[in-house]
């Protein structure tokens, strides 16, 4: 049988995931893993895993690059960043065909996810004044003396990223870090590490000073290396549950400053007011977009009072229409889940649904598509009487799954929306302002979404989550990212001349 990936235009693609520093690519001296395409299984490139020596050397050279960075004057520093964003709009559609082949998603939703990430360098741009803001000044606190408050760089940072959305979420931090002053090292997820290298190609056109910004690949050994490094002074993550909380832990241990994000679970509830004609195609997007690999996915949708029928039908209507197969294909609606492992849990938790009372609806689980045997697709899967006492209904799926639960009224919805241990995104269908009000109020998720489905925060507000979907105090994006990644100092002068 033909493969159709020879039918679409392919990228090149590194031969080798590489490491980057000082300006250079090296390569690494631990194991090296196969990169596949979940759509198909084939081999794309191999990735290169750090060894401690090989995370050292880089370490030293960020460490190295900080004071001379540190001192280079925040409007110089942000040309850097002007340039990186030209620099990644020329490589757009490279990085979206590689993001699309390393993970599946669809090219559009690789388009989207790169635009993401290049508003946060647009903003971080903005850094001059950004870093004018403070604590602020007061003149005479006492006679003849002033205090003011600056914001420091701390040297050096990392950021630990998950494979979900391989070029945007390094960018939640990257810029943000050295606009700031601090030199970074970047360790994305072993899984995905080729759009990282396209990334940093663009780094590298940008000629940032050497060890300003680097790269290192591997997995939980190279996390590790670097949470326990001296020179390392804070740790991005964004990730699972469980890493997020060891990585908080460890670097708090090791006296670092850490914003760790973790998994998710997120519920929609449609109230009897809603409009389904626009509240059902959104929902649909965000249950079954980028295969439900989002930590935004509504994956548990509660239908209020006599709504629910009605939209029960239209959802169950539009699921099926959707479009399983190759991302780089332009009639695709859902691609691949990124492991034959992935696809196994999220049946293992459709089956165990089934058991414990779910009606399945929609059957995605023996789906094969013609072309590509080899993938790891699951089709639009919907199963109804879902209860909040399911694991179902706690655990995050990541897949394209959706549950439908029903209730009589909102305050009923919104308990079993407070029911999880997650506390990311949650979004309300609604045409009463009063309904809306009271959900933003009452439910305890960081991202709250009112007729939006995938609520997720403009690069210049922060990223939200709360209870064990985020472990630290400030968050990315936004002011919360300057907060992050610089010390206030308090200055309190007195000059007797
Ligand atoms: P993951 O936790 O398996 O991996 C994330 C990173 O941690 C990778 O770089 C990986 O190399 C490293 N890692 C994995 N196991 C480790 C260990 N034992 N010790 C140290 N490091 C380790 O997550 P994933 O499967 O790549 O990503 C999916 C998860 O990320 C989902 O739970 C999703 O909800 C979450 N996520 C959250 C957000 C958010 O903003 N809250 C955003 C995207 C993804």
């Amino acid at each position: 049988m033909q493969n159709k990936q020879s039918q679409v235009e392919a990228t090149d693609l590194p031969e080798a995931a590489r490491n980057y520093t000082n300006g250079e690519w090296v390569s690494a001296n631990g194991e090296t893993e196969s990169v596949t395409n979940p759509v198909n299984g084939e081999s794309l490139s191999t990735v290169q895993y750090s060894t401690n020596e090989d995370v050292n050397a880089v370490v030293d050279n960020a460490k190295e690059a900080f004071q001379s960075w540190r001192e280079t004057p925040p409007v110089e520093r942000s040309q850097y960043l002007f340039d990186l964003k030209r620099a990644l709009e020329d490589r757009e559609d490279e990085i979206a065909r590689a993001l699309t082949r390393e993970h599946g998603k669809t090219l559009g939703e690789a388009k989207g996810e790169i635009r993401r990430g290049i508003e946060n360098v647009e903003v971080a741009a903005g850094i001059p004044n950004m870093l004018r803001e403070g604590s602020g000044t007061a003149e005479d606190v006492a006679e003849d003396v002033d205090e003011f408050s600056l914001r420091q760089p701390l040297g050096v940072f990392t950021a630990i990223t998950p494979f979900n959305f391989p070029a945007m979420i390094p960018l939640w931090f990257l810029p943000y870090a050295v606009a700031t002053g601090n030199t970074f090292v970047l360790k994305p997820s072993e899984r995905v590490p080729l759009s990282s290298q396209l990334i940093f190609d663009a780094v590298d056109e940008v000629d940032f000073p050497d060890g300003v910004v680097n790269l290192v690949n591997g997995g939980a050994e190279t996390v590790n290396t670097l949470l326990e490094h001296d020179d390392i002074a804070g740790v991005s993550f964004v990730g699972s549950s469980p890493v997020a909380k060891h990585v908080y832990q460890t670097a708090a241990e090791t006296g670092k400053r850490v914003q760790a994000q973790g998994g998710a679970k997120n519920y929609a509830v449609v109230s009897e007011s809603a409009e389904l004609e626009d509240a059902v195609p959104n929902i649909i997007g965000s249950v079954y977009g980028n295969a439900g690999q989002r930590c935004l996915a509504t994956d548990v949708v509660i239908g209020v009072g006599e709504v629910y029928d009605d939209l029960r039908t239209q959802l169950i209507d539009q699921a099926e229409q959707l479009a399983v197969g190759n991302g780089l294909e332009s009639e695709t609606d859902v691609g691949p889940v990124i492991t034959p492992d992935s696809r196994d849990r999220i049946v293992e938790l459709v089956d165990d649904a089934i058991d414990q009372g779910a009606e399945l609806v929609l059957d995605g689980r023996d789906f094969e598509h013609p072309e590509y045997p080899d993938g790891n697709f699951l089709g639009p899967t919907l199963l109804e009487n879902v209860t909040p006492d399911m694991d179902i209904a706690q655990e995050e799926i990541f897949g394209p799954v959706l549950c439908l639960m029903s209730t009589d009224d909102l305050d009923e919805a919104i308990d079993a929306v407070n029911s999880t241990k997650y506390g990311n995104a949650s979004s309300l269908y609604t045409e009463r302002g009063g309904e809306a009000r009271q959900y933003r109020y009452e439910v305890d998720a960081g991202n709250i979404g009112v007729n939006i489905g995938v609520c997720a925060p403009m690069a210049f507000f922060h990223f939200g989550g709360r209870k064990e979907s985020f472990f630290g105090d400030l968050h990315a994006q936004g002011e919360d990212a300057v907060n992050f990644y610089t010390e206030k100092t308090i200055v309190i002068e007195r000059w007797f001349n």
